[in-house]
C-alpha cells in the first residue's frame, strides 16, 4: 500500500488548474450567443469513431460525417482509439469550423485501459475504496495517453440478479457500497478537478433502473415502484451527482411504461432539479431512437422531442437530434431554451476539461512516455489479490504448504490468458493475462512439479455479440489425461468458470452453473483426488452448490485482469492473506434469483432474523454464500456491540463499538460491516441495510476496537411523505464479518 499511496500522491502533484476555470459561466454565455441553431444542435451530437461502422440507427456515411465535423456540427466522438486519430478528428473541427469548439472523446474504459484491473464486480469485493480510486486514476492516465478524455464509467446500477450479464460491470446488490465505490471511481478518474493534467471526465450510468431488468434479461422491461426506485436504485446516482461527476448516461430500459431516455421525472425533476446537478446527460447508444421500438415515439423526430424535453442532452450515435432537433425548434415544437441548456452543459464540461485552453491537451503523444506501464501492473497485481474471495478452506489445503511437491492445475481456464481480461476490456489485449498455470509456476521453486491439463474446453470463444453460447457438451477427450494427472499429484487446483464474454452486455443467462462439461470433470477428478482447490474465474455469482458440499477449498477469482494468475498465486501460497468479501449473494439454485440480503419481511413471521419467511419448498431459503461473506487464513472473533447510549436524536449521535480479535496464526485483514434495521416505518424497510464498514488489519493475537458513529443520515430513507428523513422509532444494529453472522444491539431515535 506504500506503492499505492506514492502513486496517488505523484498523480495529484501533476495536476495544474488552467485559468479558464474562473468565470466559466460568463464564457459559456458568450460562446452560446455566437452560435447558430445548427451549431448548437451539433454540440449535442456524438459520432462513433470507426467511420465504417455507422451504428444501428445512423443513416450517415463516413464522408458526410467528415463534412459535418468540418462544419462544427459534432460535439463528441466515441471509440476514436489513438492519440493520432483524436488529433486528426480535432483538427477537422479546429481548422475548418466557424466556432472551433473542441470535441470531447469518450470511450468505455471500464476496468482499465491497457493495464486491466479486475472487473468492477470483482474489484468491489476488495471493499478497498482507496485501491479502487487508484485503479481509476491509472486508467485515466493510460486513457489520456491515447487521446481519451471521457470514460463511460462507473456503472452504478444496483443489481440483484446473477443472470443479468452486466452484473460484472457494477458493484453488486447493495446501494450503499455501490455509492461509495462509484464516488471513489469518480474521484479516481476526475481527480479533485477536471482540469487536472492526467484525469478525465467520468460518467455515472445507467440512469436509471437498468440493473432491474425483469428476470435478468438484458434491456428488459423494468417494474420498479417508487420505494425501490428512491431507496435502492437512485442513492448511488445521488452520491455521484454530489461528487461532481461530469456526465450521466441514461439507459435502454423503460420503467413502468416510460423509457428512461424519455423520462422527464428522472432526468429533469430529480437529477437536474432536486439534485441541482450541472453536468450533461448522454444517451445510451442510440437510446433516443430506440424509443421508436419501445413503442413510445413514432419516428426520430418525435423521439428527439421527447428526449430533449426529458433532459437527454447528447445523442450517442442515434442520428435523432442531428436529423430533427433544429427543425423542431424552428417550427416551435421544442423551446430553444431547452437546447441552450443542453449545449451549456456540454460546453461547461469542455471548459472544465481545459479544452478551450488547449484543444489538443489530450492528444499529446508525449504523454505516453511519462507512463510506467510496469508500475501500473504492480498495482494491478495488488488490487487483484485484494479482490479475491475465499469461500471455503477445509483440510488446511490453503495456503498451499511448502511440503506439497506436485500440483496439478486442471481445467479449461487454468492456462487461459484471455478469460481474466473479461468483457469491456478497452485496449487490454486478447490473451494478455497471466494465466493461473503461469502464476503458480512463477510462485514455486524448482523442486515443485506444476503440471497442467486442459480437461475440457468451454467451447465458448469467438462468440459474437448477443450470439448464444456454444458450449462443449460432448467432447470428453481431455478427461483421461486430466484424471491421470490428478491421480499422480498431491494437490489439484481446478480452474473453472466463465470465459471472457459470458458476462457483459447482452450476455444474460438462464443458467449460472459451470457451463459445459466442467461440473462432470470436477466430479471425475474428485473421485481420484479429493485434495482440490477450486478457483473460479467468473463475472457473476455462480451456482456452485455441489462444489460447496464436496470440494474442500473454493476461491472466487472473478476476472482479475492483466495480473490475474500472479494475484491468484499470491493468495494460494499465502503471500497475500485473502480479505475480499462478496458484493453479491451466491445462490444455492438459480431459481432463487433475484436474491439479495436486504430483503423485506412479509406478513409471515420469519424464524430467522436474517432471512425472511418467503421461500421455496425445494431449496433452503438463504444464500449459499451471503453478501459480505469471505474467509481469511486467520480467524476473527467478534465481541459484543457496545452502544454509547440507547437513545439518539437529531442533536445527539451515538457510537457503536465492537472489539475484534485475530485468534489465528497469521496477520489478516477483516472488513467489519455495520448494518441497521428500521423496525417500524411509514414504508416497510429491509431486514437490514449496510450503513458502514471498516478495514481492520490485525496481527495474530491482536485485538482492536472499531468505532462506528451512528448518524441521523444513516437512518434516513425516502419515506411515505416522499422526502428523505429519519423517522422516530426503534432500530436494530448489527455488526459482523458478513451479512449473516452478526452481533446485534438496539436503540431508539427521536427527531
Ligand atoms: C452500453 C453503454 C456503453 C455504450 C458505448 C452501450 O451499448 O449500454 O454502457 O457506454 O454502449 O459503448
Amino acid at each position: 500500500s506504500i506503492l499505492l499511496l506514492s502513486c496517488l500522491t505523484a498523480f495529484s502533484q501533476n495536476s495544474k488548474i488552467p485559468s479558464s476555470i474562473e468565470n466559466i459561466e460568463v464564457k459559456i454565455d458568450s460562446v452560446l450567443s455566437l452560435m447558430t441553431l445548427e451549431e448548437k444542435v451539433g454540440q449535442l451530437v456524438q459520432y462513433n469513431g470507426s467511420w465504417d461502422l455507422t451504428g444501428p440507427a445512423s443513416e450517415l456515411g463516413s464522408k458526410q460525417k467528415e463534412d459535418n465535423l468540418k462544419n462544427g456540427l459534432v460535439g463528441s466522438m466515441l471509440n476514436v482509439l489513438s492519440v493520432e486519430a483524436t488529433r486528426e478528428a480535432q483538427k477537422l473541427i479546429m481548422e475548418n469550423s466557424r466556432m472551433k469548439i473542441p470535441l470531447i472523446f469518450g470511450y468505455d474504459v471500464i476496468h482499465g485501459y491497457k493495464t486491466i484491473f479486475p472487473v468492477p464486480l470483482g474489484e468491489t469485493a476488495s471493499w478497498d475504496l482507496e485501491a479502487m480510486e487508484l485503479s481509476a486514476r491509472i486508467a485515466a492516465r493510460e486513457s489520456v495517453a491515447e487521446g481519451i478524455n471521457w470514460t463511460f464509467s462507473p456503472m452504478i446500477d444496483v443489481s440483484r440478479d446473477a443472470r443479468w450479464g452486466r452484473i460484472m460491470e457494477g458493484s453488486g446488490e447493495d446501494p450503499y457500497l455501490t455509492s461509495l465505490v462509484g464516488v471513489a471511481k469518480i474521484k479516481g478518474y476526475q481527480g479533485d478537478d477536471l482540469a487536472g493534467d492526467l484525469t478525465i471526465a467520468a460518467t455515472a450510468k445507467h440512469f436509471a433502473g437498468y440493473g432491474f431488468a425483469e428476470a435478468g434479461r438484458d434491456y428488459n422491461t423494468v417494474h420498479l415502484g417508487e420505494n425501490e426506485l428512491h431507496n435502492t436504485v437512485l442513492p448511488p446516482f445521488k452520491a455521484a451527482a454530489e461528487a461532481g461527476v461530469a456526465t450521466f448516461m441514461n439507459s435502454f430500459n423503460e420503467i413502468d411504461g416510460i423509457p428512461s431516455t424519455g423520462n422527464k421525472y428522472l432526468q429533469r425533476d430529480i437529477l437536474k432539479g432536486d439534485w441541482d446537478w450541472k453536468g450533461f446527460m448522454v444517451s445510451d447508444w442510440g437510446s433516443i431512437t430506440e424509443m421508436i421500438y419501445h413503442g413510445f415515439a413514432k419516428d426520430k423526430k418525435q423521439a428527439s422531442q421527447i428526449a430533449i424535453n426529458a433532459g437527454s442532452d447528447m445523442d450517442m450515435e442515434g442520428g435523432a437530434y442531428e436529423s430533427s432537433l433544429a427543425e423542431l425548434v424552428n417550427e416551435g415544437t421544442v423551446d430553444l431554451a431547452l437546447v441552450d441548456d443542453a449545449v451549456r452543459r456540454v460546453l461547461r464540461v469542455k471548459f472544465k476539461l481545459g479544452l478551450f485552453d488547449d484543444p489538443y491537451k489530450y492528444s499529446n503523444p508525449e504523454v505516453k512516455k511519462k507512463i510506467s506501464y510496469e508500475d501500473h501492473r504492480k498495482v494491478a497485481r495488488t488490487i487483484a489479490a485484494k479482490s479475491i474471495v475465499l469461500l471455503k478452506n477445509e483440510k488446511e489445503l490453503l495456503p498451499i504448504k511448502p511440503k506439497v511437491k506436485s500440483i496439478a492445475v486442471i481445467g479449461p481456464l487454468a492456462n487461459d490468458k484471455d478469460a481474466p481480461i473479461g468483457n469491456w476490456r478497452a485496449q487490454g489485449e486478447a490473451n494478455s493475462a497471466v494465466s493461473v498455470v503461469e502464476g503458480i509456476k512463477n510462485a514455486v521453486g524448482k523442486d515443485v512439479k506444476v503440471k497442467y491439463s486442459l480437461g475440457t474446453t468451454l467451447g465458448t470463444s469467438e462468440r459474437g455479440f448477443l450470439l448464444p453460447l456454444e458450449i462443449n457438451k460432448t467432447d470428453r477427450s481431455g478427461f483421461k489425461d486430466a484424471i491421470e494427472l490428478a491421480k499422480n499429484s498431491e494437490l489439484v487446483v481446478m480452474v473453472l468458470g466463465e470465459d471472457a464474454f459470458q458476462a457483459g452486455e447482452g450476455r444474460s443467462q438462464a443458467k449460472i452453473s459451470l457451463a459445459g462439461l466442467q461440473q462432470e470433470l470436477l466430479e471425475e477428478i474428485k473421485k481420484v483426488n479429493s485434495n482440490i482447490v477450486l478457483v473460479l474465474i467468473n463475472g457473476r455469482p455462480m451456482e456452485i452448490s455441489w462444489a460447496s458440499e464436496n470440494i474442500p477449498a473454493i476461491v472466487v477469482a472473478w476476472q482479475l485482469g492483466t495480473e490475474s494468475g500472479n494475484a491468484i498465486a499470491d493468495v494460494l501460497f499465502g503471500k497475500y492473506n485473502p480479505s475480499g468479501k462478496l458484493p453479491v449473494s451466491f445462490p444455492r439454485l438459480v431459481g432463487q434469483e433475484p436474491l439479495y440480503y436486504n430483503q423485506k419481511n412479509t406478513g409471515r413471521p420469519s424464524n430467522d432474523q436474517h432471512v425472511t419467511y418467503s421461500h421455496y419448498t425445494d431449496v433452503k431459503k438463504d444464500a449459499l454464500y451471503p453478501f459480505g461473506y469471505g474467509l481469511s487464513y486467520t480467524q476473527f472473533e467478534y465481541g459484543e456491540v457496545q452502544l454509547s447510549g440507547s437513545e439518539m436524536s437529531s442533536e445527539k449521535n451515538i457510537e457503536a463499538q465492537i472489539t475484534i480479535k485475530n485468534t489465528g496464526k497469521v496477520k489478516g485483514k477483516e472488513v467489519v460491516q455495520l448494518y441497521l434495521q428500521d423496525i417500524i416505518a411509514s414504508r416497510t424497510r429491509p431486514i437490514k441495510e449496510l450503513k458502514g464498514f471498516q478495514l481492520v488489519e490485525l496481527e495474530p493475537g491482536e485485538s482492536k476496537t472499531v468505532t462506528f458513529p451512528i448518524t441521523k443520515k444513516m437512518l434516513e430513507f425516502y419515506t411515505a411523505n416522499r422526502v428523505w428523513e429519519a423517522e422516530d422509532g426503534d432500530f436494530n444494529i448489527f455488526v459482523g464479518g458478513n451479512s449473516r453472522d452478526l452481533k446485534s444491539s438496539e436503540f431508539t431515535f427521536k427527531n
